[in-house]
């Protein structure tokens, strides 16, 4: 049948991940760094979506398509749920959720990182303590189930370089955003963030960065997501100076 459905401009699209959740319908993925429509049966063509895409890469079009259906949207979005509570099934696995399909590089996945090893003779080899798949702002999907209940740490890209205790100090128990607010677009970073706390039930934000300037713009990144987003989740700064010390 011919009928209205929503279009995703690939070229356009840069991957934010902000029209998932809006999606009631749960008709979106991101695959590869790119939105893309699930399949046609799930999408109601009324176009929820589209406010929320702030690159204008979603549009109605009229075309062959199969037509909406109800029971395939409900039977899909039971499946996604099963996909975002696997911990039941294999507690001990490592799994992918929510996103399946295209280059794993992009697919969200849960990691069980080991506990540090604080006994450990100088030079032994630490665990990495890294929960998730992806790390980087770009990437990570804002229903991500990793984000459920969440300690949240966003941190600046240049932080691990800088501080050599990264994983045992401010990683672990944490999940984990990064980025870098001089070489992105920072109002980017405001828009997915605000997503982000709307939709996770982050229980605590703390944003480290380094002690230059230009490095603010995440912290202030986060402020304006936290003010938007109609919560109050505690929040803490923390500062790495250029030779790897936290100044508080
Ligand atoms: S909201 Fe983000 S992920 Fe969705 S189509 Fe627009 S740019 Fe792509
Ligand atoms: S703003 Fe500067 S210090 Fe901060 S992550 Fe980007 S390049 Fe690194």
């Amino acid at each position: 049948m011919i009928r209205k459905i929503v279009k995703i401009d690939k070229e356009k699209c840069d991957g934010c991940g902000l029209c998932v959740p809006s999606c009631a319908e749960g008709a979106i993925r991101i695959v590869d760094g790119k939105a893309e429509l699930a399949a046609d049966n799930l999408c109601d063509g009324l176009g929820a979506c589209l406010g929320d895409c702030p690159q204008d890469a979603i549009t109605i079009i009229e075309r062959e398509a199969d037509e909406f259906d109800e029971e395939a949207v409900h039977q899909h979005l039971a499946g996604n749920a099963h996909a975002a509570a696997p911990e039941a099934h294999a507690p001990h696995k490592s799994h992918a959720e929510a996103h399946h399909g295209g280059c794993p590089g992009s697919r969200a996945m849960s990691l069980k990182p080991a506990a540090p090893a604080p006994d450990a003779g100088e030079g032994a080899p630490q665990p990495s303590q890294l929960g998730q798949w992806p790390v980087q702002l770009h990437l990570v999907p804002p229903t991500a189930p990793y984000f459920q209940n969440a300690d949240l740490l966003i941190a600046a890209d240049c932080v691990p370089f800088a501080y050599a205790d990264f994983h045992r100090d401010l990683l672990a128990g944490k999940a984990v955003v990064i980025g870098c607010p001089k070489l992105d677009d920072n109002d980017f970073y405001t828009k997915k963030l605000t997503e982000l706390f709307r939709v996770s039930s982050i229980k605590s934000i703390t944003v480290v960065r380094m002690e230059v300037p230009c490095c603010g713009g995440i912290v202030a990144a986060a402020r304006q997501a936290l003010a938007a987003c109609g919560k109050e989740i505690p929040f803490k700064e923390v500062r790495v100076s250029i030779n790897g010390e936290i100044l508080g």
